[in-house]
């Protein structure tokens, strides 16, 4: 496997280079924090590059951290995924945290809050709530419950998590400034009622935090000094530190009394043409089943891309080369290809594999002959070393390299042509068994016995060279080949995604063949089917006795041209 680039100098790593040189904190504390509400995707392996990343590099530490205050949408299946994911792309966190381990504390901070007179509890409804806080232009006006008492707010809160009032009756909201510009700083709510079973605190709450509230102090507990995250919080980062201004944690979970508050930095988020890099989108393409499911190998889930054949190295290496920057950005799927390409153009066994077979009958070939060629496993790598390739009196060729009545510029087979198997013997093509539908059925060749070794006796040269594999011992494999799963290059941005899904972005070869030694592999190898591209064994569908291979990328960016 190639080994990873290291990650480039970017803005947020000067930043935290500059704070720690600084003395603002003593070393390096990031964390990545998804919400268990479905599998990551691509997007997320940037956030996780760039967390992880940046603390191997910089000597510091990462923590997995569940944002797992939504109790309705989050499960324990997803949350095993997510872990699964991260440890697949090859990190290690320094702790596994939930923000759900932290309900206690951040009740505890709320009522802080509502001590100091920073909070209060609303009884607004939620179109009065909208009212009031007025718009962009407008500044909002205080709830008439703004001016509550703070022994009332105490003993409402306290019976808001007894559970005493229905959901959507109260909430709390943050005392802050509703003509601020900044609409997220208008009295945020930072606690809502909630019936609903958490998949791991259960059901010992009917209140549950805010994002804004629960992430700045999660952060603030477990000593992480820069809290990454994409651009669209950029308007959070007031509320982010208004919170952590004005709460006291005495000791954090490292034990740390009086500790540095974190620091939040956005970047850029990540698209990837043709492809969705959202959740929400990417349940409803699975649970609508226009997809096999989360890890179809034709989305870009991380579950999806193992699956299609990428390996961790390959997406460290897109998230290195996309880098990280202020702005959100559309990347080509040529670099994700490429990305992959280099990775196996290294690592990949070569082997034959016919998508589409053809049987070739070598007339003149003896009928219980078997002999074999010593062919390298890989053109560049002597370690990778060599195999011993069959050959026998029928084989199979591709039906693509042959043509009943080529163009000029074709050279590989047709009748009367001849071309050579690589690695092989020359035939020429004598004869065209048709069955009565007028569909080839097989072909009739003569082989040169003196043309073996890239050679011929003659000197003639042999301009077509084409692949095959010995019939007596292929193995049948199931063969999918996958295209762009949108036909728009921003799927995302369309009011209807479904409507763009390509239709022919799977195809499947049920009867492609390959070559016997591909049965010895392990499930994890990687091959290039030499002029086809690279594949995979399917982790799901592939049993013994039922191989299904899937093309991971094709050998050259041919798509590009096919669109012209
Ligand atoms: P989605 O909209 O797909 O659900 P999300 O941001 O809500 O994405 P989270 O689980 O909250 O998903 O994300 C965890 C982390 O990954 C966050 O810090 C988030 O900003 C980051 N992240 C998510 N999507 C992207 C992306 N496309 N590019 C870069 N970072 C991303
Ligand atoms: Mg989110």
């Amino acid at each position: 496997m190639n080994k990873t680039k290291s990650s480039p100098k970017h803005f947020i790593r000067s930043i935290a280079s500059n704070d720690i040189e600084r003395g603002v904190y003593e070393g390096l504390y990031t964390r990545f924090p998804p919400e268990p509400n479905g599998y990551l995707h691509l997007g997320h392996a940037k956030s996780i590059c760039l967390n992880f990343g940046l603390a191997e590099d910089m000597g510091g530490r990462c923590n997995l951290r569940f944002d797992d205050t939504n109790p309705e949408k989050e499960s324990i299946e997803y949350m095993e995924s997510i872990k699964n994911s991260v440890a697949w792309l090859g990190f290690e966190w320094a702790h596994l945290r939930y923000a759900s381990d932290y309900f206690e504390d951040l009740y505890g901070f709320a009522v802080q809050l509502i001590e100091k007179g920073l909070a209060y509890v609303d009884d607004l409804d939620a179109e009065q709530m909208r009212e009031y806080r007025g718009t962009l232009t407008e500044p909002g006006k205080n709830s008439p419950s703004r001016s509550r008492d703070i022994k009332e707010n105490l003993d409402l809160f306290a019976r808001m998590r007894a559970g005493e009032f229905e959901e959507g009756s109260y909430v709390l909201r943050a005392k802050i400034d509703m003509s601020s510009p900044n609409i997220v700083m208008r009295d945020p709510i930072i606690y809502r009622i909630r019936y609903a079973h958490h998949y791991r605190a259960g059901d010992a709450w009917c209140i549950y935090p805010m994002y804004d509230f629960t992430h700045c102090i999660s952060d603030a507990l477990e000593g992480v000094t820069h809290s990454l995250c994409t651009l669209e919080f950029q308007d959070n980062r007031e509320i982010y530190d208004w919170i952590l201004a004005n709460i006291t944690i005495e000791e954090n979970l490292l034990g740390d009394k009086g500790r540095t508050m974190p620091r939040q930095i956005e970047f850029g988020r990540m698209n990837l043409e043709y492809s969705l890099a959202s959740k929400r989108k990417l349940v409803q393409l699975v649970n609508e089943e226009h997809v096999s499911g989360w890890d179809d190998p034709r989305l870009t889930s991380l579950e999806g891309l193992k699956r299609r054949g990428y390996t961790p190295a390959s997406i460290r290496n897109f998230c290195a080369e996309i880098g990280v920057t202020k702005k959100d950005s559309v990347i080509e799927m040529t670099v994700l290809e490429n990305a992959i390409r280099n990775d196996l153009e290294a690592s990949a066994k070569r082997v034959f594999g016919v998508l589409q077979p053809l049987k070739v009958v070598i007339t003149n070939y003896p009928e219980d002959t078997t002999e074999s060629f010593t062919v390298k496993n890989h053109p560049k790598d002597e370690e990778m070393g060599t195999r011993e390739l069959s050959f026998s009196r029928e084989v199979y060729i591709d039906r693509e390299d042959f043509m009943m009545d080529p163009p000029t510029d074709f050279f590989r087979l047709s009748p009367g042509k001849e071309v050579r198997l690589r690695y092989g013997y020359a035939i020429t093509c004598d004869d065209v068994i048709t069955d009565d539908a007028g569909e080839i059925i097989e072909l009739h060749c003569r082989y040169d016995p003196l043309s073996a070794k890239g050679k011929t006796a003659d000197g003639r040269k042999i301009k077509g060279i084409i692949h095959w594999v010995n019939a007596a011992d292929a193995i049948n494999v199931e063969t999918r080949v996958y295209d762009r799963l949108f036909t728009a290059a921003n799927p995302g941005a369309a009011d209807d995604f479904i409507a763009l899904i390509n239709p022919n972005s799977l195809q499947t070869y049920a009867d492609a063949k390959v070559e016997a030694s591909v049965l010895h592999a392990d499930p994890e190898d990687r091959f290039q089917f030499e002029r086809v591209g690279y594949f995979c064994f399917d982790s799901k569908d592939s049993a013994s006795g039922k191989l299904v291979m899937n093309r991971t990328v094709s050998l050259r960016d041919t798509w590009a041209k096919q669109q012209r």
